[in-house]
């Protein structure tokens, strides 16, 4: 049976509680403990799939085929404890669970109520798989306070009292202003968010409290005297450098030994950090630094491309180059010349992405990166525009084009060298779609795996023929232009197992340009960096000594 930690926010939001929820598991793991970590979030979507990129940041996509919140993608980052669809809940899905049970019958004519229909569903999903694991971490997003998470709370005060004494801790992230003026640390801030949660019965075991400096004694003793919890259970949580630093840190700072007097563990295992030492000292003993354009569309939300740009510091890490990511518009390119933005870089990645804004840029990137033989890794939309660039600059094709940006436009005007997929086989089973399907979880979501072309350029990166990677799209590059493509260079050395589906594209002569049409970033750690990505920043590190 798993001990329960539940990680709660006041005072503001982003202060990081994904990240502390992800650190402590790392800690506990390397107790010698597994660990499973979930995120409950308020909101009424479903899951965050139909949501913009710049309302929510990434989706992250579990094996299993979900739409997460971020947050999952640290936790996976962090613990290496693959994610999966039921690690996720929203308040729109309880809804849509209970009313659909309601529909049925299931309650047998009863008033269906927050208390107990909805905080039900919210407990029995905190119980699954509860067997499998040591802890399980389930981190409420959003602050309290917020009135929608309000059955949350409920639904985790209920489910501590149904649990054994000592299984069940709680853990509040909130932060600590500095008033310069008086050169303060203030706390009020904190009680008064105490103060809000045990109003609804929660009384926090563990305070992390975020912080520019350390918290003087004073201050951690009135903390832990006006909250209510002993004083090695104020935890300071300085801001860092890098987020990898965090587990260190918050060993130092006495987190999870705090956590495990807190359930009575005794003696507490020791650690073994060696894994977070390493990691450490690869982000800071760097032998310089590659410059890495992201050709995007949300580039001025830097969490639209998280769990890219984490992976581009894993390769940095592998290689132990510093990564200096420049985040560039698409769209600069469709009125202006690629070569003054792109030509001192030493790699040029082009994102996934949604919709026709910004593909014309994206393709002149991709162009750009293959004309001047500039390592380049296009991922999801990103191999589709240099299918598309090709096709139009290797292969004459001049109207290639994609099938998503042809609503209103003469099927007969462009080749569809990428278009609508409606039907595809997942493991034994045959998937249908058609063009007016709904929008949320319709894609080709999840892990699929591919057959890499032996002596290909991704083969060697890989090290391997056989890989499983994680998809999200709904569309597809044609096969049947391969034969015409190869010839004029682009090679197709990745396929799907039935030969189907073409999911890495290569140029033939060129140091290093792959496109693929999975999301490989999603499956980087940072002590276990993604092999292309690793690979990518190897070449960049080359392309660095030529510039
Ligand atoms: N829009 C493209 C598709 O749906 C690419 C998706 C993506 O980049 N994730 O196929």
């Amino acid at each position: 049976m798993a001990r329960f930690i539940f990680i709660t926010g006041g005072v503001v939001s982003s202060l990081g509680k994904g990240l502390a929820s992800a650190a402590l598991g790392a800690l506990l793991q390397a107790r010698g403990y597994t660990v499973r970590l979930r995120k409950l979030d308020p909101y009424l979507n479903v899951d965050p799939g139909t949501m913009s990129p710049f309302e929510h940041g990434e989706v992250f996509v579990t094996d299993d085929g979900a739409e997460t919140d971020l947050d999952l993608g640290h936790y996976e980052r962090f613990t290496g404890v693959a994610a999966r669809a039921t690690d996720s809940i929203s308040s729109g899905r309880v809804y849509s669970n209970v009313l659909e049970k309601e529909r049925r019958g299931d309650y047998l004519g009863k008033t269906i109520q927050v208390i107990p229909h909805v905080t039900n569903e919210i407990k029995d999903f905190i119980r699954i798989g509860e067997d499998e694991v040591d802890f399980m971490l389930c981190e409420i997003g959003g602050t309290v306070g917020d009135i929608e998470g309000l059955p949350f709370f409920e639904a985790i005060r209920q489910f501590s009292q149904e649990k054994p004494r000592g299984e069940c801790l709680f853990m509040h992230l909130t932060l600590l202003p500095y008033i310069k003026a008086s050169g303060e640390l203030k706390t009020k801030p904190t009680q008064h968010s105490v103060k809000e949660l045990r109003s609804i019965g929660l009384a926090p075991d563990i305070l992390v409290c975020r912080s520019e400096g350390p918290i003087p004694v004073k201050e951690r003793e009135k903390l832990a005297l006006f909250c209510n919890v002993r004083p090695d259970s104020v935890i300071a949580a300085q801001d860092l450098k890098s987020i990898y630093e965090a587990p260190l840190a918050y060993h130092r700072e006495g987190l999870d030994q705090a956590v495990l007097d807190a359930f009575g563990i005794q003696p507490a295992p020791k650690p073994t950090l060696d894994r977070w030492e390493d990691v450490v000292d690869r982000i800071h003993n760097t032998d310089g630094e590659v410059r890495v354009a992201i050709v995007g569309k949300y580039t001025q939300l830097e969490d639209a491309y998280k769990s890219i740009a984490e992976a581009l510091t894993h390769g940095g890490m592998a290689n132990r180059v510093k990564v200096r990511i420049e985040w560039i518009d698409a769209e600069v390119f469709e009125t202006e010349d690629a070569a003054p933005h792109l030509e001192r870089l030493h790699a040029i990645l082009v994102p996934g992405g949604f919709g026709e804004r910004g593909t014309e840029g994206k393709i002149k990137a991709a162009q750009f990166a293959r004309e001047r033989k500039i390592p380049y890794l296009g991922i999801c939309l990103g191999m589709q525009m240099a299918v598309i660039e090709a096709a139009r600059n290797m292969a004459d094709m001049d109207d290639a084009a994609s099938e998503e940006f042809s609503d209103g436009v003469d099927p007969k005007s462009f080749t569809p060298v990428v278009y609508h997929l409606k039907e595809w086989v997942q493991g034994n089973a045959k998937i249908t779609r058609t063009k007016t399907d709904d929008k949320g979880g319709t894609m080709r979501l999840g892990a699929y795996d591919a057959v890499l072309t032996e002596g290909s350029r991704v083969a060697d990166a890989y090290g391997d023929t056989a890989i499983e990677e994680r998809h999200r799209h709904r569309y597809e590059v044609d096969i049947r232009y391969r034969e015409q493509l190869e010839k004029e260079g682009l090679l197709f050395s990745g396929l799907s197992p039935d030969g189907r589906l073409p999911e890495i594209v290569e140029v033939k002569d060129h140091p290093w340009y792959i496109g693929v049409q999975f999301h490989p970033e999603l499956k980087s750690k940072p002590f276990d960096p993604h092999p292309l990505f690793a690979d990518f920043i190897r070449a960049a590190k080359e392309q660095s000594r030529l510039v």
